[in-house]
């Protein structure tokens, strides 16, 4: 017998076409938050249950729906974006096909919460196979929209079955609310599980591009940023974003691609771009991107399937070709369009920092251009200072070798002497010295993996979060001091300068263009760690002390010292030690949480932050830190609190010339012990090229002083 052929009943098809346009809760959750981004919102909150099976809930604050339009908003077709064809070509939002909200009702219940701004009170209506249930109920609501999607593929079997377990369907919208956060930088968004009060991300509207891939991605990636973006007239496109350099790798190619503001993929883009890396990087490893192009609308297909993230467009191989070119010349740092000064630097410098100028268009070419006779050795490789203090017994260590293998046979487990408190200090000296990069034994261990190790493996899995999110305003306002107080010339010099050498533990010399400059190390060490603490609060690794350091012993030593200013005023110096370790051992939860310093149970100290790789301070000035923490720390209030406790931290790392002469004596003479301006070299200066900001004052207080300018000693060449 012949089966019956009959026309599939017409939910049916809407069913199974809906099925096609969303195939997962991540599909759902971008076309929801992309009409989120259509209506205005500035603040789009995303809560979720068992992978967005259970629950999806999308809150804006956006323009709302209006009350009339609540009927046919879940029909197929139905838009308030697009009225004629033609408009299709000149697309400029997001949603244009009045889809997506009808394919979530064929396969979800739909309840969407909506007020606009000169409504009375907010609406809500229920839908499903997109149909209205019944008459939207007035009910409170802030303006914006929320629409909850429950029992996501509850009447469709196959899709459901299709789909992976919770916690990976639930990576899945995690990423994509990220990389939606990332590219609408201005604008907060959050993703959270039901019944969770903290988010899994959240981003703020105060907060940078930089700052969004740092809250997602980790620190590791974020220091190592080159901002891009050029511009071609021709092909018509525009591009901008962000690129890893070539100190970070990662196992799995990153490409966060926004074409005209959708998350898109583009496997021919990726492949260009990994063949720039390839000449750069590790074998095996990749870089990391976030880039955002915009095409002229009429040459790219917007009309793809929702589930298609794959895009193509007009002259793609040439726009490629041009991407891939700039990536090239940003990772080789050859750029035409370098940042020169139209000032000498200092003195004159505008503290401003507005006196920098973009040289990339032919008129500033011809005024800015750097001339041959002007041109001065900028190639890092080449020999600098230290090459001719020390020409026989040690040549200078390159960051290669001077990896665990060349330190190996000097380290030393610490033995603590409790009677000797000269033996403790170079005990804790030594193990400062000598801390082997990945040595199981080493004598400072760290307690987490190593950032970029827990870096590589987070980034693989799809992006799932790690960095704790802080949500304190004291950290904010603190965090905003600085970005606001930056001064952008120094911070371009100190990106782009070449490295000369270490005069003292003090006083570096570096060049930039064809000027000399003296740095205060001390002064702007100490500012970097007081920013590293404030960026990376509650978020530190530990530097862990073999052996437990008394509180008390150490309280000792820094008031036998000068330093301290004690008198006999003071009180006898065993009961204010004894003060120092009961009050420091009351703050020690707040003190191991926030900052990773940690006090054991009987007042030792255990573990101090690690603030940066391969960097440990000199224990010549724990005794004093420990001291100025219960003295000059303001611990009644939160701000002044996280503040002073990040500045006196900062001293004790900051390079200082006296704890280092002190660790290092007759370091100065033999040239033997170089630790200190290997770290300077490699830690510190590494760390001023990409994660600071140096405050104006820097400019003018002598912390930066311009010794010498190559066409001035030109000049008195001539005349001799
Ligand atoms: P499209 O975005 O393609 O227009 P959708 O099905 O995604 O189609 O949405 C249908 C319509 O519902 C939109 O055109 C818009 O008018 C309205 N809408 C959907 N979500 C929101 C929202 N979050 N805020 C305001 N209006 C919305
Ligand atoms: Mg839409």
């Amino acid at each position: 017998m012949a089966g019956v052929i009959r026309r599939l009943d017409e939910t049916v098809v809407n069913r199974i076409a809906a099925g096609e346009v969303i195939q997962r809760p991540a599909n759902a959750v971008k076309e929801l938050i992309e009409n989120c981004l259509d209506a205005k919102s500035t603040n789009i909150q995303v809560t979720v249950k068992d992978g967005g099976m259970k629950l999806l809930q999308i809150q804006d604050n956006g323009t709302g729906i209006r009350r009339e339009d609540m009927e046919i908003v879940c029909e197929r077709f139905t838009t308030s974006k697009l009225q004629t064809f033609e408009d299709l070509s000149g697309i400029a939002t997001y949603g244009f096909r009045g889809e997506a909200l009808a394919s979530v009702s064929h396969v979800a219940h739909v309840t969407i919460t909506t007020k606009t701004a000169d409504a009375k009170c907010a609406y809500r209506a229920n839908y499903s196979d997109g149909k209205l249930k019944g008459p939207p109920k007035p009910c409170a609501g802030n303006q914006g929209t929320q629409i909850l999607v429950e029992d996501l593929f509850y009447n469709v079997s196959t899709r459901r079955k299709a789909l992976k377990s919770p916690s990976d369907e639930y990576s899945r919208i995690v990423e994509v609310v990220s990389r939606y956060a990332i590219h609408n930088s201005g604008k907060s968004f959050s993703v959270k599980k039901q019944g969770e009060t903290v988010a899994d991300v959240r981003t703020l509207a105060n907060a940078s591009v930089v700052d969004n891939i740092r809250g997602v991605f980790g620190n590791a990636v974020s220091r190592e940023l080159i901002e891009v973006g050029c511009e071609d007239q021709k092909l018509a496109y525009k591009m901008k974003g962000y690129i890893s350099n070539a100190n970070y790798s990662v196992k799995k190619c990153i490409l966060i691609l926004f074409i005209n503001h959708r998350l898109v993929e583009s496997s021919a883009l990726k492949k260009a771009i990994e063949t720039v890396y390839a000449a750069y990087l590790p074998k095996n490893t990749h870089p990391f991107l976030y880039l955002s192009l915009e095409i002229a609308p009429q040459n790219v297909d917007v009309n793809v399937h929702p589930t298609k993230h794959e895009v193509h467009f007009l002259h793609e191989d040439s726009v490629i070709e041009s991407v891939q070119k700039h990536v090239e010349s940003k990772l080789l740092g050859s750029n035409s369009s370098r940042t020169y000064f139209t000032q000498t630097l200092l003195p004159g410098l505008s503290v401003s920092g507005g006196s920098e100028v973009k040289s990339s268009s032919a008129a500033a070419e011809s005024s800015e251009r750097v001339y041959a006779h002007q041109m001065v050795r900028t190639d890092c490789r080449a020999q600098k200072l230290d090459a001719f203090l020390k020409p026989k017994e040690k040549s200078p260590p390159d960051p290669e070798a001077a990896g665990p293998s060349s330190r190996e046979a000097e380290t030393k487990t610490v033995e603590m002497d409790e009677t000797d408190d000269v033996d403790m200090l170079e005990a804790l000296a030594e193990q400062e010295a000598e801390v082997p990069e990945g040595d199981e034994d080493s004598s400072v261990q760290r307690k987490r993996p190593r950032k970029e190790q827990q870096e590589e493996e987070d980034l693989t899995a799809p992006a799932t979060p790690k960095r704790r999110v802080i949500k304190l305003n004291s950290i904010k306002e603190l965090r905003a001091e600085i970005t606001d107080n930056t001064h952008k010339g120094l911070q371009e010099m100190l990106q782009n300068h070449s490295f000369v050498g270490c005069i003292n533990p003090q006083w570096t010399l570096i060049q930039h263009h064809t000027k000399l400059y003296l740095l205060n190390i001390t002064k702007l060490s100490q500012e970097l760690f007081y920013q590293i603490l404030i960026y990376d609060f509650g978020n530190f690794g530990v530097l862990r002390l073999s052996t437990p350091a008394p509180l008390y012993d150490l309280a000792m030593l820094a008031l036998d010292s000068e330093e301290s200013g004690w008198t006999e005023d003071d009180g006898p110096k065993e009961g204010l030690a004894q003060y120092i370790v009961d009050f420091l051992k009351k703050k020690s939860e707040m003190l191991e949480d926030y900052f990773s310093v940690e006090i054991d149970q009987e007042g030792n100290l255990t573990g101090l932050p690690l603030l940066l790789d391969k960097y440990s301070p000199v224990m010549e000035g724990l005794p004093m830190f420990i001291l100025r923490l219960a003295t000059e720390v303001n611990w009644d209030n939160e701000k002044e609190c996280f503040r002073d406790f990040s500045k006196e931290c900062s001293m004790f790392y900051s390079i200082r010339k006296r704890y280092i002469l002190e660790a290092e004596p007759g370091e100065e003479q033999d040239a033997e012990g170089n630790s200190w301006r290997w770290k300077v070299e490699h830690v510190i200066f590494k760390a001023f090229r990409t994660l600071f900001s140096p405050p104006k004052s820097f400019s003018e207080d002598g912390t930066v002083l311009q010794i010498a300018n190559l066409p001035d000693l030109y000049k008195v060449f001539e005349r001799c």
